[in-house]
């Protein structure tokens, strides 16, 4: 086989896609910035850094939709699982590892590898030609990222992540929420009850606006402000701007009656905007936030309706390149005005080092499956891997679409389980027996291992 695969960046899915393709056979060159030119959260020049944690989330693949992601890429002999397996620490039931021995393991193995070849140096301009697959993350290089912007449009691709929290649909308590848009905007039924209210009353509003200012608060990185700018403010800023300033922002009351209690005029209301094509997890529009984790659970819970909300992801704004996949990649993961581009990782839209590394995998994949010219079945929604790639390929709602976790709402439903949270544990267990079966279906049908 006499073609090359070239991978822009040596992260957790540049990585993965390499392993990958040279298990497939084909020649890859990894061209990797570090350590000639830095970002500000990295620290070495090793393939596979991770840059803050180093854990990869919960090993449950049974109960838990990441630990199912660890399940889906070891069965597809996947190298950042086979490190972090080798390198692990104990962690209970979640799977962290030595970080330094991890990156460390991937780098030889790749730069052992006879069809990989490692081209130091920085990438500025989109490739013309070849088979390339950008994975360069969310501290993608300045000149690069204004490339892909000159391609794609000036909103096409985002430099920051105002994560607004996401909650799972069946975890808010409608004898309290109820659906309607704004002033009954829509043509049909359905857009006039596109959202999900949570009414609050003056003391309701009041002490919440407490708990967001006594907040324990996260603190930017060095280097990541620039850019940061007014339409993304975290709410306790505007909160810490004056109490009514949410109340006549994202909380504001107008045009919505309270169906549970038409005539009593809510004081505030938080909305929440559906956040996926199958309904099943809902944003809280315009709460960006920099709360820390622990304290955004306890001070979202005060809101009425959500007393018991079950979050998919929490808040969060950091500096973070990613394009909006829905409208720009195909369903192979190319980019469409360009398809000898394939994007893959936390650029695409996904977001942790899991998700990014699965992306990877599924990436370098498919662009051996094109360039042998063997045909690649979809991977299945309802595997762990399909269920994301679904999502930022065209599940997910294009004009909010940020950076999402893998979890149980991407997937489609197992038809005639119990719903809430008594029938949780064999729900969970339907879905992940569902996805190894499919998984592995899909991947006897597409064996690439050249071996
Ligand atoms: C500050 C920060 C903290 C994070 N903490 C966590 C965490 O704790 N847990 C978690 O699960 N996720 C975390 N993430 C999110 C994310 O999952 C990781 O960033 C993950 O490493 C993404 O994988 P990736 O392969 O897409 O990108 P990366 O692992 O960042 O790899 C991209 C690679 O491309 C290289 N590169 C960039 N531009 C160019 C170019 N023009 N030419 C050549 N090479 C280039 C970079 O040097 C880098 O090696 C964090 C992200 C950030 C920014």
């Amino acid at each position: 086989m006499t073609q090359t695969l070239h991978i822009i960046g040596g992260g957790m899915a540049g990585s993965e896609a390499a392993w990958q393709a040279a298990r497939a056979g084909l020649r890859v060159v990894i061209h990797e910035m570090r350590p000639q030119v830095g970002t500000f959260a990295h620290r070495t020049g090793d393939f596979a850094e991770m840059v803050c944690s180093n854990s990869f989330r919960s090993d449950d693949d049974e109960q838990n939709a990441v630990g199912l992601l660890h399940w889906e890429m070891r069965e597809a002999g996947g190298l950042l699982m086979e490190m972090a397996d080798r390198h692990r620490l104990p962690a209970g039931g979640a799977l962290a590892v030595d970080r330094d021995a991890f990156s460390a393991g991937v780098t030889e193995r790749l730069r052992k590898h006879p069809l990989i070849e490692t081209q130091p140096g920085e990438i500025s301009e989109l490739p013309q030609d070849g088979h390339w697959i950008i994975a360069t993350g969310p501290l993608t290089s300045g000149s690069l990222a204004d490339a892909i912007r000159a391609e794609t449009g000036t909103q096409a691709l985002a430099f920051f992540d105002a994560i607004a929290p996401i909650v799972y649909s069946e975890t808010i308590d409608m004898d309290v929420a109820w659906e309607q848009s704004r002033y009954d905007k829509g043509e049909t039924e359905a857009e006039q009850r596109a959202y999900i209210n949570c009414p609050m009353d003056r003391d309701q509003y009041e002490a919440f606006i407490d708990a967001l200012l006594a907040a324990d608060k996260t603190e930017f990185h060095e280097g990541e402000t620039a850019g940061y700018f007014d339409g993304c403010l975290p709410i306790e800023v505007m909160a810490e701007r004056g109490r009514e300033t949410l109340r006549h922002g994202p909380m504001k009351p107008r045009g919505l009656t309270n169906a549970h209690d038409p005539d009593t005029k809510p004081y505030a209301v938080v909305q929440l905007r559906r956040d996926n094509a199958l309904g099943t997890l809902y944003n809280i529009v315009g709460f960006q936030t920099k709360m820390r984790y622990g304290a955004q659970a306890e001070v979202f819970r005060m809101i009425p309706g959500l007393q018991d909300a079950k979050f998919a992801r929490l808040g969060g704004i950091h500096r973070n390149t990613f394009l909006n996949s829905p409208t720009l990649l195909d369903d192979q993961m190319r980019l469409k005005s360009r398809p000898n581009v394939r994007f893959a990782g936390q650029i695409t839209g996904v977001e942790g080092y899991v998700e990014s590394a699965a992306m990877g995998l599924l990436a370098g994949r498919l662009a051996v499956a094109e360039m042998t010219g063997r045909p690649l079945p979809m991977v299945p929604s309802t595997t762990a891997t399909g269920a994301l790639v679904t999502h930022i390929t065209g599940g997910a709602e294009a004009k909010t679409f940020q950076p999402m976790n893998v979890n149980f709402g991407l997937f489609p439903p197992v038809e005639g389980l119990k719903g809430g949270r008594k029938g949780r544990e064999a729900r969970y267990k339907a879905y992940t027996d569902r996805a190894k079966a499919d998984w592995r279906a899909w991947l006897g049908a597409t064996a690439l291992d050249a071996a």
